[in-house]
């Protein structure tokens, strides 16, 4: 039987990664895609060769167009198929509105909703000839319920939820389902820059009094993404310890 294959965007690290290794530990192959010039790739390799599955790692800038066509081409050669796409990739540029500057406006909202756009319109090509696919997006309770100091990122996490609403409209059809994760606050690299005091002050107004794991998300992710899931779609579930 031909193996199943997943993409997850920013797939080397932090939730991206730990979404990898639940499709990896499913035997799913997979295409991992980064951006930064500092990821260790024999090193991820090696990581993943306990799954016995194919790992194919594409550098691309999700926000630009071409890049990312070129990595769904390159997937495509390799494996013929891809089943489940994870648009995992993500960034701050916190500030308050006051001081956010435009160019930390449009970074944001290229990267995290713009790239979504990109990533899922080239795959789904590929899903509606097979008349199957799973599409899941991160998005975060920040783009639910706002914060302070993340206007851009809260706009690009809220346009990932509207943008996956309308898609898994217009593609259900062909049997893609398409729905968001939004998970709340979780120990990676993106709040490890936290201060003791704030993160203090967050486990406090979380009913769970903690982060949530990659891992955490990961198991959700792939309950969204694997090929159980059959009828839901167009949903967003949050997963932040009861925070909101
Ligand atoms: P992270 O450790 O900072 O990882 C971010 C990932 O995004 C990295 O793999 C990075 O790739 C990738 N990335 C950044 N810019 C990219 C670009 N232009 N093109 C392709 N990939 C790019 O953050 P994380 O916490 O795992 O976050 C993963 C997702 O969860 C993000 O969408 C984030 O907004 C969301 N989220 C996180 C939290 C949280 O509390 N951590 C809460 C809610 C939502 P490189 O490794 O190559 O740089």
């Amino acid at each position: 039987m031909e193996r199943r294959v997943a993409l997850i965007t920013g797939g080397a690290k932090g939730i991206g990664k730990a979404i990898a290794k639940k499709f990896a530990k499913n035997g799913y192959d997979l295409i991992l895609n980064y951006v930064s010039d500092k990821t260790d790739l024999d090193g991820i390799q090696n990581e993943f060769k306990e799954y016995g599955v194919e790992v194919l790692l594409e550098k691309a800038d999700v926000s630009n167009y071409e890049q990312c066509e070129n990595m769904v081409k390159a997937a495509i050669e390799k494996f013929g198929r891809i089943d489940t796409l994870i648009n995992n990739a993500g960034v701050t540029k916190d500030n308050l509105l006051m001081r956010m500057k435009e160019e930390d406006f449009d970074k944001v909202i290229s990267i995290n909703l713009k790239g979504t756009f990109n990533m899922t319109k080239l795959v789904t090509p590929y899903m509606m000839k097979k008349r199957e696919g799973r599409i899941v997006s991160i998005s975060s309770v920040v783009g639910v319920v706002g914060n302070a100091g993340q206007s851009n990122y809260a706009a690009s996490k809220a346009g990932i939820i509207g943008f996956t609403k309308s898609v898994a409209k217009e593609l259900a059809s062909r049997n893609i389902l398409a729905n968001c994760v939004a998970p709340g606050f979780i120990a990676t690299d993106m709040t490890s820059v936290l201060s003791d005091k704030v993160k203090e002050s967050i486990n406090a107004q979380i009913p769970l009094k903690r982060m949530g794991t990659a891992d955490e998300i990961a198991n959700a992710v792939y309950f969204l993404g694997g090929e159980e899931n059959t009828y839901i779609t167009g949903q967003t579930l949050n997963i932040d310890g009861g925070m909101i």
